[in-house]
């Protein structure tokens, strides 16, 4: 079955207001095994509902509009779903009756415009609601000769939530073929998002069972694997395979693949060698430890570090020589490495990492150019250094860093 949610409201159209509630009932349609097909937006505008309205019920077999069902002028939800299923509209007088009751509770007088809350759509059972004045309403209907459940809920998240768990859940359930549905996660830090694909695109195309969709963020690529299943088992037996399969593809290319965040996934590598860590950040100016801090437990194995933006800190506070920053400069390999071997020492850790780079969007030469960054892990053994020339705008610079620092550190503790 398929389904298809309208959000309804003028203000979902402008930059100030989202449509949130259809993520709540997407995750809700999914625990029922139900797939949401499409999503849309429409504006208080009644030809545009009445149209919209047709295309859904003649490409979807559940419809959930939710909005417009208040008493102001601009509410033609019901209006425009009666129009298109060419159903007349009935006052309910139990409602007009609940109407009255509810501003006379509050000792204030009704205005006219609020009975049109009780229009309710020939064949369709009334959502009673608990949270506000709107109700809602489940209508199964015919439409061009199929079956469709069509759903009016109110648009306010604290009405449409509750009135959704507790009257139309037992209802969808008992109308839908019982379906499970398994997800996977697995994340890739630092590979381009075309690369990943050409390498997995040829790998899922033999597992049609399985929808796959790619998310690329800077410097980190997330693969959702999702089936659904007459069994939960079989369903997880589908997205584990793929995984599996993925996996063995991308190899130590993937940090994750339950979910966890990059630093989650440090901390547990650097906690299973009973390791510590140390930091000395200069482009990134803190972002590498608030991300690393952010794990809770995090104190068993970072140590802190310094921020090192003055060329005379990275020497007072990491043991940078000034002559290295002198020859090199400050955004090179080998004040990078020093950063991390002084801090490293310094802190008396395991792993001593330094960040030197030009976020911009000034301060770029030709030579050392806006995006350039130096990321260091030193081990007292055998340090590493990488030179990158990071895409994007400085907070996207400043990210892809400190994820470079992260997935060096992750790739030294496996
Ligand atoms: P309405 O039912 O159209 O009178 O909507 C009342 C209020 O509910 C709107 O002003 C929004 O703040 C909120 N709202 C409506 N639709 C949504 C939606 N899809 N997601 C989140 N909030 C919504
Ligand atoms: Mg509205």
């Amino acid at each position: 079955m398929i389904a298809e949610i309208i959000a309804i409201g003028s203000e979902l159209l402008t930059p100030f207001r989202q449509d949130t509630n259809s993520l709540f009932l997407t995750e809700r349609l999914n625990e029922l095994g139900v797939q949401v097909a499409f999503k849309g937006v429409v504006g208080d505008n009644r030809d545009h509902l009445v149209s919209v309205t047709r295309i859904a019920l003649s490409r979807s077999d559940i419809v959930i509009f939710m909005g417009g069902l208040g008493p102001t002028e601009d509410d033609l939800t019901r209006e425009a779903v009666a129009e298109a299923m060419r159903l007349p509209l009935k006052r309910n007088p139990d409602i007009v009756a609940d109407l009255y009751a509810r501003f006379a509770a509050r000792r204030i007088k009704m205005t006219e415009n609020n009975v049109k809350q009780a229009d309710v759509i020939t064949g369709a059972a009334v959502l009673k609601n608990n949270n506000g004045s709107a109700p809602g309403q489940w209508l199964e209907g015919e439409y061009e000769g199929k079956q469709k459940i069509v759903i009016l809920l109110p648009g306010p998240p604290v009405e449409l939530k509750p009135m959704f768990v507790e009257q139309c859940l037992d209802r969808l359930r008992v109308k839908v073929p019982q379906q499970f549905i398994a997800t996977r996660v697995l994340k890739i830090a630092l590979m381009p998002e075309s690369e990943c694909d050409a390498r997995c695109a040829p790998i899922y195309k033999e597992h049609n069972a399985v929808q796959t969709t790619i998310l690329a963020g800077a410097g980190d690529v997330q693969l959702h694997l999702k089936a659904s299943a007459d069994t939960m088992e079989e369903a997880q037996q589908l997205v584990d395979d793929l995984a599996e399969e993925l996996e063995d593809e991308l190899d130590d290319r993937v940090y994750s693949t339950k979910g966890e965040s990059l630093e989650q996934i440090v901390g547990y590598y650097l906690q299973m060698r009973g390791a510590t860590l140390a930091v000395a950040e200069s482009c990134t100016g803190g972002l590498l430890s608030e991300r690393i801090t952010s794990v809770p437990g995090s104190s068993r194995y970072f140590l802190g570090g310094a921020i090192v933006y003055a060329n005379d800190l990275k020497t007072s506070f990491s043991d940078v020589p000034p002559m290295l920053i002198a020859e090199h400069g400050a955004v090179s390999k080998e004040v990078a490495l020093a950063l991390a071997e002084g801090i490293r020492k310094r802190c008396n850790a395991t792993l001593g990492v330094g960040v030197t780079g030009i976020a911009g969007p000034t301060g770029g030469t030709p030579e050392k150019p806006v995006g350039l960054v130096y990321i260091a892990v030193a081990d007292g053994k055998k340090p590493e250094v990488v030179e990158r020339k990071l895409p994007g705008d400085r907070d996207r610079i400043r990210f892809y860093a400190s994820q470079q620092a992260l997935d060096m550190v992750r790739r030294k503790m496996i």
